[in-house]
């Protein structure tokens, strides 16, 4: 899960970032309106939910809400809003923003919030998955095999959740990276090599029905026998 943070106070910004890390999710953050909206138009199928501060520098984000969604674009968006604009609260919904969260906020009402957004039947469809002898809960990050719990660490998780949502199909080594890391980590090859062969261990030593195929040049593939 991949989450764009807008927001032009840099604590605040950086204080979700940490957070929601913490929870799993790979999040890039922009700290201005003009900056988001070249971002958003151009790679919005990258992100997951997107997290925008309403005033911001060269375009506010009433503006750049209208422009998203007359571009067709229907990644959710949750509105952080200062408590003296409250009252825009329906020009906001009508706008196109799926929920909005009033500052300041705890770190819990915003998982929340967007564990809410992600849950809409749209955008998530199913929350448990099950592969060949595995079974992966998106909300709550669990994997078992045959029933017995597997440990495994946020980008470990990451990478299975991609693999088990679409089996059988090759993912690139820059998708596999996208999913897992921030826009802009220094992403080097090897820390995806290295991932890679925690997972498979600990996933092909409790599972037989699964493996994960290197395809060469490409990435990787995970192939499950039903
Ligand atoms: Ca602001």
């Amino acid at each position: 899960m991949r989450l764009l943070i807008v927001e032009d106070e840099a604590l605040i910004a950086q204080n979700l970032k940490k957070v929601l890390e913490i929870k799993g999710f790979a999040t890039d953050w922009l700290s201005d309106g003009e900056k988001a909206k070249n971002r958003i138009l151009m790679y919005h199928k990258e992100y997951d939910a997107i997290i925008l501060d309403l005033t911001l520098p060269k375009v506010d984000g009433i503006t750049l809400i209208k422009l998203v969604r007359a571009e067709n674009i229907t990644t959710p968006i949750i509105i952080l809003t200062g408590r003296t604009e409250t009252k825009d609260k329906i020009e906001l919904l009508n706008a196109g923003a799926d929920d909005y969260v009033v500052k300041p906020f705890s770190s819990a009402e915003m998982i929340a919030r967007i564990a809410s957004v992600l849950r809409r039947p749209a955008v998530v469809t199913k929350v448990v998955h099950e592969v060949g002898n595995i079974t992966i809960d998106t909300a709550t990050h669990r994997v078992s095999v045959d029933g017995a719990e597997i440990a495994l660490t946020l980008k470990e998780y990451s990478l299975l959740e991609c693999f088990v949502r679409r089996p059988g199909e090759v993912f690139t080594r820059e998708e596999l990276s996208n999913q897992v890391w921030d826009f802009d980590a220094l992403t080097l090859s090897n820390v995806l090599d290295v991932h890679m062969k925690n997972l498979r261990k600990k996933v092909c030593a409790t599972s037989n029905s699964v493996r994960f195929e290197t395809v060469r040049g490409i990435g990787y593939r995970f192939i499950a026998e039903l």
